[in-house]
């Protein structure tokens, strides 16, 4: 990872050329970032208060623009943020030379970069693709920031960025977007479009960035296609990032402010565990592929972590929000064991995607030992949140934490094993332990099943009168759709599940909108993920009240 600022941030900066859209201020006067998306020309000399902390721009030895990937930003703290890019060319022009390459990075107070208050000289190792994450520290907590990288005559399209508040300070608001779910061959990203411009502090990515898979033969109505086949090696991954981040709608989203990342299974294979893929390959066959997958996913996310080691990644993390939230970012997939295997599975004619229990003939899901968390990251998670002195508790995670049975016409109740629900004792032990050490306020954000969903979540999702531990809020897809399981079983959801209060099965994103009384989730549905340019409508509100576990 890069070095901090080399320059002094505290020095005086004057008036932010844009409005801060924190607490202090009024979301409404924060204006749509200004991007620059396109190649420029190389801005004259750049008139700074220290003008010999800005190095040359490196020379370029290659004649296309490199930064055909955009821009992004990510993990702030209230001092530092990590900056992304990756220098590759677009398809069909000169390619970059095979060895490592630098760039020069600015972190400035305006769009115009008049003021740069950071900059210095980042690698972009041939090693990790040519990806650059420079961690940029010595920054005044709660404060935006513009960004961007040059290379020779190249200058990137210009991010947008901020710190959080002091962790010692009390703000009184925070909003923030999640989502997850971008299958590039079932729609458009106009959900991006609009998230770009919600004038928010964050936003929760929860997983399935990529999709592996090869072309679909089938094709939806005007939808694209995925260049290559399943990916399975590194080329393979690095070319689907590639594919899915020249699209225009999530540049201009990861350009508009910080992202939180975490994964899900898409991003090496569908609804693995630990070393269980899909098809049931060789464990060490599977972790070939894993190390590809993580490293890939490393290369493309504006992430404060180390490269993943093989195919082992330290991955878990929590960020503050002064003292209004933290933010507890898991990972579902790397230390999962494999699913129960003792139920009954069933064949349902041709719902053969997703395996399913049932529930009360899997002894396997009711065994406390066998684990989504692993020990270590389940350890962390509940000492951390028994620490935690902030008003929310909030968990950035990937599946089904309140329970779904699907019913389907069976008796007993159909449940998806692919969500906490295959690790039934594993799910009752963590949260009858965040219960216990009486950690309050905790809002679970949840993606992976393609549509909107809000609930509570109980010790015992099946039992009315088990103890509400938790509100969960589900976000659908940007624009994966709906499975054919959740499209059979969404119209009986509510009344089989009396933790459900709210679903929802059309594309879209939650903002979450924080103050020290509420969390309010207002859920976002797309109107049309077949037409780029489609609109999106509130399709609920839905608050959870500070003191009071699970929704208001
Ligand atoms: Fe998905
Ligand atoms: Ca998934």
């Amino acid at each position: 990872m890069a070095a901090a600022a080399c320059a002094d941030a505290d020095a005086p900066t004057g008036e932010p050329a844009f409005a801060t859209p924190t607490a202090a201020t009024t979301p409404e006067t924060s204006p749509a970032p200004t991007l620059e998306l396109t190649p420029t020309p190389a801005p004259p000399p750049v008139p700074t208060l220290a003008p010999t902390a800005i190095p040359a721009v490196p020379e370029a030895d290659f004649h296309a623009y490199p930064f055909t990937l955009g821009v992004a930003s990510g993990d702030p703290t209230d001092t530092s943020v990590i900056l992304w890019t990756r220098l590759l060319t677009a398809p069909g022009q000169e390619e970059l030379p095979g060895g490592d390459h630098e760039v020069l990075w600015e972190l400035a107070t305006s769009d115009s970069f008049s003021s740069v208050v950071a900059a210095g000289l980042a690698s972009a190792p041939a090693q990790h693709g040519h990806s650059v994450h420079v961690d940029v520290g010595d920054l005044r907590p709660d404060t935006w920031y513009a960004y961007r990288f040059r290379v020779g005559s190249y200058t990137s399209g210009t991010g947008r960025t901020r710190t959080f508040p002091s962790p010692d300070s009390s703000p009184t608001a925070l909003k923030f977007a999640f989502s997850s779910c971008q299958h590039y061959q079932h729609g458009y990203y106009a959900a991006h479009r609009h998230l770009a411009a919600d004038g928010l502090d964050a936003f929760v990515w929860l997983g399935d960035y990529i999709y592996e898979r090869g072309p679909l033969k089938k094709i939806f109505d005007r939808a694209r296609l995925h260049d290559g086949p399943e990916a399975v090696t590194l080329a393979d991954y690095r070319a689907r990032y590639a594919q899915y981040k020249r699209d225009a709608d999530l540049q201009a989203h990861h350009a508009s402010h910080p992202w939180i990342v975490t994964w899900d299974d898409h991003e090496v294979d569908g609804n693995y565990a630990g070393d269980l893929s899909q098809n049931n390959d060789d464990p060490e066959v599977f972790l070939t592929r894993r190390a590809a997958g993580y490293q890939a996913w490393y290369e493309h996310m504006p992430v404060r972590l180390d490269p993943p080691d093989g195919a082992d990644m330290q991955f878990y993390r929590s960020l503050r929000w002064g003292d209004l939230a933290e933010f507890f970012v898991l990972d579902t997939r790397q230390h999962r064991d494999h699913p129960p295997t003792d139920g009954d599975f069933i064949s349902l004619g041709d719902l053969t995607d997703t395996k399913l229990a049932l529930r009360t003939l899997s002894p396997g899901a009711l065994d406390p030992s066998r684990q989504v968390l692993g020990n270590s990251q389940q350890q962390w998670l509940v000492a951390s949140m028994t620490a935690s002195t902030s008003v929310w508790n909030v968990l950035a995670q990937s599946v089904l934490m309140q329970g779904f049975s699907t019913l389907l016409g069976q008796e007993p109740p159909l449940v998806i094993i692919d969500g906490w629900d295959g690790y039934m004792g594993n799910r009752n032990v963590l949260l009858s332990e965040l219960s216990q050490a009486g950690v309050e306020n905790i809002v679970v954000l949840t993606g992976d099943l393609h549509m909107s969903i809000a609930g509570d979540v109980r010790i015992d999702p099946y039992d009315d009168s088990s103890p509400v531990v938790a509100a969960e809020f589900v976000s659908s897809s940007i624009s994966s759709a709906l499975g054919r399981i959740t499209t059979r079983a969404s119209p009986t959801a509510l009344e089989a599940n009396s933790q459900m209060r709210f679903i929802d099965t059309r594309r879209g994103y939650v903002v979450c909108e924080l103050s020290r009384e509420t969390f309010t989730a207002v859920y976002m549905a797309l109107e049309d993920v077949q037409d780029p340019q489609s609109g999106v409508s509130e399709a609920a509100r839905i608050p959870v009240i500070a003191g009071h576990p699970g929704l208001a």
